[in-house]
């Protein structure tokens, strides 16, 4: 924990730390190295459960899966040659159930909350979170309400309901949705799957880190681009960084992480250049790519110190350039991407331009999510 509270035990219930920032879960290596090989990966399933002793499974239970995970690392050589790159790769999360990484997280989170007896499961959410929530909660036969900004694009609206989720729309932004979520679903005892505020999507998210190393065999790229809101993937990619160097499976440098966020709303790049240990809130948040419109991020301290710690960096782009990342994903590449994922090439250009990514690099794009929910922002 940043407060070095704890030990905490995993078999109780979890959401915040008691000094108000994220609980992260801990395993031991040592006992689980013995047993675990990355040999032993040739059979394992294919999805993030192939990495289940580096997850929290009850003993015994089968987690609640639709089979997210062990999505493709495709190269994209068109768009390489045009940037001068000669290894860019794209990680394409569109493939996961409800078209998002949002499903990792879920499955995770859901498997550890039926295991802990939870009835209800409630979200706040931009969209893609709820999405997911209501898929898995379905599957593990749960309850789940789900509470979103009310000018979210319709499909998420319409793909939450799909799934039998109860939905309420709030006047404002996510942060305003976790305010309601939060009174509404305390007196009823509901279990808060919150970003960061229950310690097990960034578990699921971790395993992003795990596939990429996986698939590169077992080495870092240079480069990781990541689309940000509420910040998992960045932490749980550097967890992934930290945990495979103790498994002894990955040596090497790790890789420099950059987070990429839209200009309209960017506290997370604005904190990493003014040197600030957490983010302010911005104010009037704006911006066509819902997963990025998080004015205010509880694990802020988390993604600005992995930012730095891995030498990495923070790009703000423009609606109009990620728009432009997706149609170039999308007619060069036939990469179907969401404008989080256009955001990781728009961020790129910069990168390349400004010098910072050099011709032989390695660089993995992120893409968070498919471009099918977005469509009415290429009209
Ligand atoms: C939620 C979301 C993000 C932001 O992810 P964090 O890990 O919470 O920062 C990026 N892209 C898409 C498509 C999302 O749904």
């Amino acid at each position: 924990m940043p407060c070095g509270a704890g030990p905490f035990d995993a078999a109780d219930r979890h959401h915040l730390c008691t000094c108000g920032r994220p609980l992260l879960a801990r395993y031991d290596w040592e006992r689980i190295g013995a047993h675990w090989t990355r040999e032993s990966l040739g059979n394992a399933t294919r999805s993030m459960w192939r990495y289940a002793p580096a997850l929290p499974l009850t003993d015994g239970i089968p987690p609640v899966t639709l089979g997210e995970g062990w999505t493709p690392l495709f190269s994209a050589p068109r768009l390489g040659a045009e940037l001068g790159l000669s290894h860019l790769f794209v990680k394409d999360e569109a493939l996961n159930p409800t078209n998002s990484f949002k499903a990792r997280g879920m499955s995770a989170a859901v498997t550890r909350a039926r295991d802990l007896g939870a009835t209800t499961l409630a979200v706040p959410s931009a969209g893609n979170a709820a999405c997911a929530l209501a898929a898995y909660a379905a599957n593990a036969g749960l309850a789940a309400q789900v509470f979103m900004p009310r000018d979210v694009k319709s499909p998420f609206i319409q793909e939450c309901r799909l799934h039998g989720a109860d939905v309420t729309l709030v006047d404002g932004l996510i942060t305003d949705a976790g305010r309601l979520a939060a009174e509404q679903g305390r007196p009823q005892g509901w279990y808060d799957v919150s970003t960061l505020k229950e310690p097990y999507r960034v578990e699921g998210k971790k395993t992003m880190g795990y596939e990429i190393a996986e698939q590169l065999g077992w080495r870092w790229p240079d480069w990781i681009i990541y689309p940000t809101g509420g910040g998992t993937g960045i932490v749980g990619i550097w967890k992934a960084c930290d945990e495979l160097e103790q498994l002894g499976w990955v040596r090497g440098p790790r890789p420099r992480l950059v987070t990429v966020q839209a200009e309209g709303c960017a506290p997370m790049v604005r904190a990493f250049q003014t040197g600030a240990e957490t983010a302010e809130p911005w104010v009037g948040a704006a911006t066509v790519a819902d997963g990025l419109r998080v004015p205010a991020a509880v694990g802020d301290i988390l993604v600005l110190r992995a930012l730095r710690a891995s030498g990495g960096g923070a790009v703000a782009v423009s609606d109009t350039e990620m728009i432009q990342g997706m149609r170039d994903l999308g007619s060069q590449e036939g990469i179907g991407a969401a404008p989080e994922g256009g955001a990781t090439l728009a961020a790129l250009r910069r990168l390349v331009t400004d010098g910072s990514v050099a011709s032989r690099d390695r660089v993995v794009l992120l893409n968070t999510g498919g471009a099918l929910k977005y469509l009415d922002v290429l009209e």
